[in-house]
Formats: structure tokens, C-alpha cells, sequence
């Protein structure tokens, strides 16, 4: 009973608690990804994420514009290295870079392209500069100290926005001031290429918008937004919210929750399905092997009386005459070959359940193996009025490797059976027949034959057919399972060809020289030299 709890266990873990467990981790995983999608976490997420992506760009032009406008006052009148100098620090969505030289109420401007070059300023250009770098002519004008200036942005005129700094002598004051005018499309695309990869890490579907005008929707979406720093403050960055209204989310809960309800059914169903077909099978096997006990009792016990019957006979002298001590002697032999071959089968299965069973293999003449087991086989039966007729191949086959013992037996089961199914029609055929790749043995007879429905099952362990006749019949349930694995230990296999109340065939098919399907334990003996009498 613990033996069939603990297999109903290992039958359990496998087909209820893996599918479980999987439905578990993957409705944890949905229920995750809904609280992720929900409302107010994906948009505080996406506001987190647009103030960082906001932040870096900010960063990047605070940076560059820090890198290309810091110029020692020695350098301020020497066009050609400004020039080589904005070549190699550019600052992102940069038209125009201008370095100017204030001195008394003059100055002088340098105007520099991308790459270094000097140019004429843009229209409204040298204006916007001159607006922004006014207030440091005067602070220069008015021999103004000024300590470490920074950045200066001038937004006023928006398409020229400019970011300065304003060049210091080492006596702190100021002798001039560079800087950058910047293009309104240059830096639009220059932030988004800042910015969107780092959206897209947190939140790969979203779509970014810069501009002066960010709309409140888009797609019928909300859109979140918020201001740029540093540069371009008039400007919004806009990010379109993806998550789900509350309609949706609980949509898609429902059909989530409605998805894995019903695959939690189905996979319970079917295991439910699984348990009852095990434990019916455990119930099946634990009937035949009750059915097994008994019948093997009344097997030993049956030809046990007999030899003591008989033994009894002999030793009290109630039988003189000669030939009824040899019948009797004969009846003593059969019932202990009877026996014999009983307690191998029984033997055999229990080495075959428990992998000890070794095989042993020599090359044999299988013609002369069959002949001679079917004519020890045919002694006892003399009075019987049983004919087994046996039929040689055509030409000799080639000599096989095979377990002579092993093979006898299983030939044995098959002729043992063929007498207990007979029914009274007491003619059998054994076989040989010989083809290029294959040898086959087979015993038909003209007994009760096997519905077709039970051509597999019959092989399995302590398994009895059903029917009333059979149940007539005592038997172990263990002959063709031995028959079988004899066959496949020497890579054959069993063939059977029957129908009810017609007689049945058995074949064991052995392959000319193939390799064993089962991996069978093969012991090491020497084999005796081979004469083959009829060659
Ligand atoms: P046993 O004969 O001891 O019951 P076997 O394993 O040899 O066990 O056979 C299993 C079942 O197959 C038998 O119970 C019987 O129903 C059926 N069977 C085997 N051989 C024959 C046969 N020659 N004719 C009819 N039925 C057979």
C-alpha cells in the first residue's frame, strides 16, 4: 500500500505540481506586469524617466558648451587656433560659435562655422550677439572685477539663442567673450538624440516630442511633459503616456484571469484523469498479482501431489507390472519438468524485475536448438495424443549468437501455452524459417485464440486474457513476458497473429545479426565448439 502511495506520488509531482507551479510563476508574472501597466505606476514611471532623459541633455549641453567656450584671454585675438579649437569641441545643435574682443567702446567679432572656419554671420545673427555680450562691453568698458564667470544663456531672440562666456584677463577683468549661437532644428534633433535612447531603455514603446509646443493628447493618449533646463527653457519635452485606462486594465485582468482559470482546469482535469488512470492501473497490477499467487500455488501443489501419488505407488509396491512403473516414472518426469519450467519462468521474472538477469551468448545453430527442445518437449506427451509437427527451413540459417537456455525456455512457454489454449485440438506447428536478414521461430496452434484486443496487453507481467476459457486454465501470467524479453535481449522481438476460436501464431523473430534492444547483462562464458550434425 506504501509502495502504490509513494508511485501515485512520483506520478502526482510530475503531471499536477510542474503544470501547477508553472501556472503559478506565470500568473505572479501577469499580475506583475499588470501592476506595472496600471494608471499611476507606468506614469510616474514615465515621468521619472523623461527627468532623467531631460536631465542628461541639460548635462550634455552644460558640458560641451563648458569644454567649447572656456578660452584663455591670451588666445581671444588669434583667429586660427579659436578655430582649430571649435573644430574639436562642438556643442550639440551649435550654428554658429563667435569669439569678440572688446576694446574701449570698440570690439571686433570672429564668426565660426561647425568646423572652424570663419564665416559671415547669419542674418539677425551678429545682432543677437551683440544684444547678449552687451552688458559685458560695459562691465568691460567699466574695468568691472569679475571672479570666475560662468555660463550665460540669452534667449530673447529665439531663433539666435546664444549660450557666452565671457573671457577674463588674470587681472579678472573682462577682455572679450565667446560663444555659441544655436539652431532651433540642429538642437531639436541633436536632444532627441540624446534623449530617446535613454527613454527607450525604461520604456522601449514610448515616443518622445520636443518642441515650444508639446499638444495635451496624442493618440488619444495624455501626454506627459515638462520643461527643458539650462537652454531652450521655453521648451517642453512630451512624452506620450502608454498606459491603460481603467476600463483596459481590467480587461485584460479578466481575460488573463479567465486564460489561466481555465488552463488551471484543464490541467487539473487532466491530471485528476491521470491519478484515477494510475491508481487504476496500480489496482489491475495489485489483482493480477494476487490472481499470480494463487494460481502459482495451485501450480506447484498440483503436480507436487501427483509425484507423491505416484512416488507413494512405488515404494509401497502396488505397481509390479514394468510398464506401469515406467508410465508412473514417465508421470514423475513430466510433472517435475512441469515444475521446473514453473519455478525458471518464476526465477527468470524476478532477475528480469530486478536487472540481474544475465544472458549468455554462444554462437548456436538455432534449427537443432528448436528440434531438440521441441523433442524433449514432445516426451511427456506421447499418451496425449498430442502431434507437434516440426518443420526445418528450407536451407540451413547462418549460425546466430543466442542464449541456448534462455531461447529454450522461451520456446518452451510458447509450446506450453499452445497445449493449455489447445482446447482439445492437439495438432502444433513449430517452425524455422530462415530469410536474409532474420530467423523465426513460431508455434501455432488450433486452440481458443486471443481477441485482437488483447495482442499487446498478453504481454505484459501476471496479465491473463479474460475469457471464461482461460480462467479454466490455470497459468502465472508470466510466460510471454519472459517470451519477450528473451526476444528483445536478443534484438528480435515477438510477433503474434490470432483471432478468438481461431488458433494462434506466435513468432520469434531474431535478427540475422542485429544489436539487442534492451540493454541486457551478458555474461562471459566460454562457449563450447559448435558441430552441426546435419551439415
Ligand atoms: P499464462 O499462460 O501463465 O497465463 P502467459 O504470459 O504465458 O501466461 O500468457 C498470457 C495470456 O495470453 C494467457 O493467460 C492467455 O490468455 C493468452 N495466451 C497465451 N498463449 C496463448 C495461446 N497459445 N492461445 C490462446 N491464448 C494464449
Amino acid at each position: 500500500m506504501r509502495r502504490l502511495f509513494r508511485r501515485s506520488i512520483l506520478w502526482l509531482l510530475p503531471v499536477v505540481v510542474a503544470p501547477l507551479g508553472a501556472l503559478l510563476v506565470m500568473q505572479y508574472k501577469t499580475l506583475r506586469s499588470l501592476e506595472s501597466k496600471s494608471a499611476s505606476a507606468q506614469r510616474n514611471w514615465l515621468r521619472n524617466s523623461l527627468e532623467i532623459a531631460t536631465d542628461e541633455v541639460e548635462d550634455r549641453y552644460r558640458h560641451d558648451s563648458a569644454a567649447a567656450l572656456t578660452i584663455p584671454a591670451a588666445e581671444l585675438p588669434d583667429v586660427t587656433t579659436l578655430g582649430h579649437h571649435f573644430a574639436r569641441h562642438h556643442v550639440s545643435g551649435a550654428r554658429t560659435y563667435f569669439a569678440m574682443r572688446f576694446s574701449g567702446n570698440m570690439y571686433e567679432t570672429g564668426y565660426f562655422d561647425s568646423r572652424g572656419k570663419e564665416k559671415l554671420p547669419m542674418e539677425g545673427e551678429a545682432e543677437a550677439v551683440k544684444m547678449a555680450t552687451v552688458s559685458w562691453h560695459v562691465a568691460h568698458k567699466w574695468n568691472r572685477i569679475v571672479p570666475q564667470p560662468g555660463l550665460f544663456v540669452d534667449e530673447r531672440e529665439s531663433e539666435h539663442r546664444v549660450i557666452l562666456r565671457p573671457v577674463i584677463d588674470p587681472s579678472m577683468h573682462v577682455v572679450g567673450a565667446v560663444g555659441v549661437v544655436l539652431d532651433e532644428a540642429l538642437s531639436r534633433e541633436a536632444m532627441l538624440e540624446i534623449a530617446t535612447p535613454i527613454l527607450h531603455k525604461r520604456s522601449p514603446e514610448s515616443k518622445l516630442l520636443i518642441g515650444a509646443y508639446i499638444p495635451r493628447t496624442s493618440g488619444g493618449r495624455d501626454l506627459i511633459s515638462q520643461p527643458l533646463g539650462f537652454v531652450f527653457t521655453n521648451w517642453r519635452a512630451g512624452i506620450r503616456d502608454m498606459c491603460m485606462s481603467p476600463e483596459e486594465v481590467a480587461a485584460a485582468d479578466f481575460r488573463h484571469n479567465a486564460m489561466w482559470t481555465g488552463g488551471a482546469f484543464f490541467v487539473l482535469l487532466g491530471a485528476v484523469a491521470l491519478a484515477i488512470g494510475a491508481v487504476m492501473r496500480q489496482t489491475r497490477l495489485s489483482q493480477m498479482k494476487s490472481d499470480f499467487v494463487s494460481n502459482v500455488s495451485h501450480e506447484l501443489r498440483t503436480p507436487l501431489s501427483s509425484i507423491r501419488v505416484f512416488g507413494e505407488y512405488m515404494r509401497l509396491g502396488r505397481v509390479t507390472q514394468a510398464d506401469k512403473v515406467r508410465e508412473y516414472g514417465e508421470y514423475i518426469e513430466a510433472e517435475s519438468r512441469r515444475l521446473t519450467a514453473l519455478i525458471n519462468n518464476i526465477l527468470d521474472f524476478s532477475k528480469i524485475e530486478s536487472a540481474e538477469k544475465q544472458y549468455r551468448f554462444c554462437d548456436a545453430d538455432v534449427t537443432d536448438l528448436v528440434e531438440r527442445t521441441v523433442a524433449a518437449f514432445a516426451v511427456p506427451l506421447r499418451d496425449q495424443n498430442v502431434v507437434i509437427a516440426f518443420h526445418p527451413p528450407a536451407a540451413p540459417p547462418p549460425l546466430l549468437r543466442v542464449d541456448k537456455d534462455a531461447l529454450g525456455q522461451a520456446l518452451v512457454n510458447l509450446l506450453d501455452n499452445a497445449i493449455k489454449y489447445s482446447n482439445g485440438t492437439n495438432e502444433i506447428d513449430v517452425r524455422v524459417t530462415a530469410s536474409r536478414d532474420s530467423v523465426r521461430i513460431s508455434v501455432r496452434d488450433h486452440g481458443i485464440g486471443i481477441p485482437v484486443v488483447e495482442h499487446k496487453k498478453i504481454f505484459e507481467k501476471f496479465y491473463r486474457a479474460g475469457s471464461g476459457l482461460v480462467h479454466d486454465v490455470k497459468g502465472s501470467g508470466l510466460g510471454l513476458s519472459i517470451v519477450q524479453h528473451v526476444a528483445q535481449a536478443h534484438g528480435g522481438r515477438v510477433e503474434v497473429e490470432s483471432a478468438a476460436g481461431e488458433g494462434s501464431t506466435f513468432t520469434i523473430v531474431l535478427p540475422g545479426g542485429g544489436q539487442a534492444i534492451l540493454p541486457v547483462r551478458t555474461g562471459e562464458i566460454a562457449c563450447p565448439p559448435l558441430r552441426r550434425e546435419n551439415a
